[in-house]
């Protein structure tokens, strides 16, 4: 079980067993992730390869998990291993390898949303220290779990809440009327904007066009044109020096619940950690007005 205080609206899942994991920043020879290395990486759950025969895209068990299927909570813990080379930067992967990798974690996705325990999965990227990740080669996780975090599920129901007053999806109705100022670019499948409310200076929300519930329900043309944008607005945030640390948020419904939602993508530079103020409140000082960072990334884009 999640542990959650729905009062003081607190949760949290303990996993102590996440203290041992290895820190393995610079030391290529040791990385579990680099070519070579199987040999410290658990069990590989599916594989993509390149067109040298070599892997491309890795899903392997994570090692330190903070689920699994014989205790509480519930779940399972995966680590995506996007690319073989030790140094090299999602930003610099070509539109084939986004695609690849895009691909991958939906087919993982839907093996894991088959387990019927399973009511929630979450596929994020940690990618640097400030942002979490304690290993620098690149790379993502997947994890399901028997629970919904709390949060989530306060999305939901407020989701439900205004499809059942006002009869359409809150993402689809806040679309139609979204102000120019706020697009960064878009294509035919996603547009690209910062959050009238933006918890973080230089947020960036990838939104499909067309009303998703979850990952799983993106088509192939979507995935392909997500990881166009993906590397665009990560080469974008490279040119105004945003580049550093950042984390990418799949922000997708429950599995199998009855809740509508609509899925977007959330990608945050961390450019400062959270402090007191943030702390106490869960209210978040942002530095950079969203339409300053929507002016920014246009002119970088354009270059
Ligand atoms: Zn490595
Ligand atoms: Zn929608």
């Amino acid at each position: 079980m999640i542990q959650e205080d729905p009062y003081l609206l607190r949760n949290c899942i303990v996993a102590e067993n996440r203290k041992k994991r290895p820190i393995i920043r610079d030391v290529a020879d040791k990385c579990p992730f680099c070519e070579g290395n199987e040999k410290y990486i658990d069990q590989i759950k599916l594989e993509v390869s390149s067109e040298e025969n070599k892997f491309l895209v890795r899903i392997v068990n994570n090692k330190y998990p903070i689920c699994d299927t014989l205790s509480s909570p519930y779940g399972v813990h995966d680590v995506v291993i996007d690319t073989p080379r030790h140094l090299e930067h999602p930003k610099d992967f070509s539109i084939n390898h986004w695609e690849s990798l895009l691909g991958a974690m939906q087919r993982r996705w839907e093996e894991i949303a088959h387990d019927p325990k399973i009511k929630f999965i979450q596929i994020f990227k940690n990618y640097g220290k400030e942002a979490g990740a304690s290993i620098s080669h690149s790379h993502w996780q997947i994890i399901g779990l028997g629970d919904i975090p709390y949060h989530m599920n306060l999305q939901y129901e407020h989701y439900n809440a205004f499809y059942k007053e006002k009869g359409s999806c809150y993402l689809c109705s806040k679309l139609q009327k979204l102000e120019s100022d706020y697009i960064i670019t878009e294509c035919d499948d996603w547009i690209a904007a910062a959050p009238y409310i933006s918890e973080f200076a230089h947020e960036t929300w990838l939104v499909p066009k067309r009303h998703k519930k979850h990952y799983g329900e993106l088509t192939a043309e979507e995935l392909k044109s997500c990881g166009r944008l993906l590397k665009k607005i990560l080469r974008g945030y490279d040119a105004l020096e945003a580049g550093g640390a950042f984390n990418i948020c799949f922000m997708s419904s429950g599995v199998k619940d009855s809740f509508d939602y609509h899925f977007y993508i959330k990608i945050i530079p961390r450019l400062s950690n959270w402090a007191g103020f943030e702390l106490a409140t869960r209210c978040y000082i942002n530095t950079v007005h969203p339409k300053t960072h929507v002016q920014m990334m246009r002119n970088t884009l354009k270059k």
